[in-house]
Order: structure tokens, then sequence, then C-alpha cells
């Protein structure tokens, strides 16, 4: 487990463990910019393959950045949307093709063709303007076999080698100084396969010993967990996440990419990972899946971290706004939430949702962006000033 800590970015502190939900195509839906602060919200990630496509990263540049262009002034981190291509050329192999160059796709919306190279996917985050960006990696599925694993892995270290020089040219370029600059995050990739993880990650904070990125810097500003935390059966990879974790330097922030649920969370942070995005308390809250404490949540929560442990039983539990059993009650969606959704009866939002009215999913996201900015702010206290060395 690390300590909590306060880094500073371009657009102000982040003090660790912190989550930040996904603002995919630059906005969380539906939510304003005030409503998001008010929840605790303080860094968000954008993801450059959707915004390549739509509006454009050109557009954006000229906008003054991605910051202006969501009116957004709290740190920004974007994903490189390697995962996203993936996904894509995975379930449909005529949208594109990856070779040691980069990766070739086509547009689900025009089908026009777009490269993403590692220097490519450099350049348009620098575009962007966000605090945080990630290297071009190449994630796999978990089931894949051990050497196609070992293939993904490989790539993986040559992009990071070539995103890095491509960050170094632009601090170069663009007259960065150790202040302002953006800062790089390095992705390992493996897999399951403990093995493959530390391998991934040796051979990346060699290139950060090699490869100067203009500050003299000899590790990654922040190191990310690849690919999917759970295995094939949906259950989360403790010890891949724990073996993986201990390669990461002191110096660099551990990013838990994609990670999650509550309790996925409180087990990354116990396994020495203090970073996490996910679209869960925002999808999973339009779709009316509602997260609240059980009734000692926070103080088993507190109790466990303190004493290094992930709690024994549960801190959270979760019901489903749209079901017909609130048809007729009358009681609030969390009555100890402060978020302004004990200002609406269970009854009211499940209607909202009936009659498909946007409002009770936006109350809801809301809710649960509260719900998770709490949790963390527990996880933050209870890491701060305590002996947490292994
Ligand atoms: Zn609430």
């Amino acid at each position: 487990m690390r300590a909590s800590r306060t880094i500073m970015t371009p657009h102000g502190a982040l003090t660790t463990p912190f989550f930040m939900p996904d603002a995919t195509r630059a906005s969380i839906r539906g939510l304003e910019r005030e409503v998001l602060y008010q929840t605790g919200t303080n860094a968000m990630v954008v993801n450059t393959y959707h915004l390549m496509l739509d509006p454009g990263v050109d557009l954006i540049v000229r906008a003054g950045g991605v910051h202006e262009f969501m009116g957004w002034t709290m740190p920004l981190v974007s994903d490189s949307g390697g995962y996203q291509v993936y996904s894509l050329i995975h379930k449909k192999s005529d949208l594109g093709t990856v070779t040691e160059e980069g990766v070739r796709f086509r547009s689900v919306r025009d089908g026009s063709w777009h490269d993403l190279t590692p220097e490519r996917a450099v350049d348009l985050q620098v575009g962007l303007g966000t605090d945080v960006m990630v290297v071009l990696d190449d994630p796999r599925p978990v089931a894949v076999s051990k050497a196609e694993m070992t293939a993904s892995v490989e790539r993986t270290i040559r992009w990071a080698r070539r995103c890095r020089n491509a960050y170094a040219h632009h601090a170069q370029e663009q007259s960065w100084t150790a202040r302002n600059r953006p800062r790089l995050c390095a992705v390992i990739q493996g897999g399951a396969h403990i093995d493959l993880r530390q391998q991934c990650a040796d051979a990346l904070n060699d290139i950060a010993r090699e490869v100067d990125n203009g500050f003299g810097d000899q590790v990654w500003d922040v190191m990310g967990f690849g690919g999917r935390h759970v295995d094939e059966h949906g259950v989360i990879m403790r010890d891949v996440l724990a073996a993986t974790a201990q390669k990461i330097p002191q110096q660099s922030l551990a990013f838990g990419l994609g990670i999650g649920t509550p309790q996925d969370i409180v087990q990354a942070i116990s396994c020495g990972w203090e970073m996490f995005d996910c679209v869960i308390p925002t999808r999973e809250g339009r779709h009316g899946r509602v997260f609240l404490w059980e009734d000692d949540g926070k103080n088993i929560l507190r109790d466990a971290m303190r004493c290094g442990t992930v709690p024994a039983r549960g801190f959270y539990k979760t019901y489903d706004i749209a079901r017909q059993a609130f048809r007729e009650d009358s009681t609030p969606i969390d009555e100890r939430c402060t978020c302004g959704c004990a200002a609406y009866t269970r009854q009211y939002v499940r209607h909202l949702f009936s009659v498909r009215d946007s409002l009770g999913a936006h109350i809801i996201a809301r809710h649960n962006l509260r719900f998770y900015a709490e949790m963390m702010q527990i996880l933050q206290e209870a890491l701060k000033k305590t002996d947490l060395s292994e």
C-alpha cells in the first residue's frame, strides 16, 4: 500500500489515491461542470480515439485545448485510444490492421481511415493539452495464448520507447518547464502472467533510464496497469496486481487503468495502486444503479485501510432504482447523502426512468460520483501519515 501524497499537475493538485470518472467524449453525459465540482470530482479522463474522430483534435487545438473546449479547469488525463482501437479491430478485422508502425483503422461513423502510431498518439495528446497522457500500447484480451501475450508485451515496450522519444521532442520544441509539462504514463501489459508483467515493467524502467524525457528524469511520471485487472471469470487478479505494483518506482504514480468497482479499487489500493478511472459510477448510474454506504460502511472501510487490510465485509451496497419494487417507495434515494439526491423520493426517480426522462439518470450519476468522491476521501485520510511500508 502506498501512503497518500499530493502531486501537482498544470491544472492543480491531486491527492492520492484518487478516482477519475471517464469523460470519454469530453463530457460526463448530462452533467454540468458546476455539478461535477460539487460532487467532489476533481479530475477526469478523456479519450483520444473518440476525440480524434469527433470533433477532431485539430478543432480542439484551435479552441485552445481540451480544457478550454470543455470549460473544465481541473486536471484531465487522456487515454491513448489504443484500447478502443484494438477492441474495434478484434471485433471486426476489416475495420483495421495492426503493424509494427502502428494501427490503421476505419471510423465506424463515416468509414474514413485513420492512422494511430506511437508518435501520433503523443502528438494528438499534446494537441489536447491534457495533464497526463498515456503511451500507445498493444493490449490483448486476457485469454490469448502466452505467445501472443509475449508479442503484445514486446510491442508495448518498443512503442513506449517511441512515445518517450516523441515526448522529449515536444518538450524541446514547446519549451515545456518542469512545472507546466504534461506527465507521461507508460503502460504495463502481460495479461494474467506475473512473469510477463514484471518483464514489461523492468523493460519500461530501463527505457526511462536510457531515454531522457527532456527533464533528466530516470523514471516514468506514471506507470499504468494495462488490459483487464480481472481474469476470464471476472475475479480480480490480486497477485498480478501486487507483483506488478512492486516494480513501479516510488516516484512514479501507479495507475490502475479501468478499475473499477468500489471493491476492486480498495483491493487495488491494498496491492499498491493509487490512481483509477472507470465508467462504472456514471454509466451504471445512467441505467439506474445506485451506490450507497452500508450502515457502518464508512467506519468499516476506514478501520480496514488503517490496518493495511481490505474490508472483510461489504462496506457498500447497490440497488436498481428502475425496479417495480420502488413504485410506491416514498423514501429518499439516499437519506444520508449530501449530493442533493435526498430531495427526491425513490418512487419519483423510478418514475423518471419509466418515462425516460434523462433527469433520473443525471440524479443517479451525480449521486454515484458523490459516493465515489466520499470513498476516495476516506481512503486518502486513512492512508495519510501512516507507516505503510510492506
Ligand atoms: Zn446522493
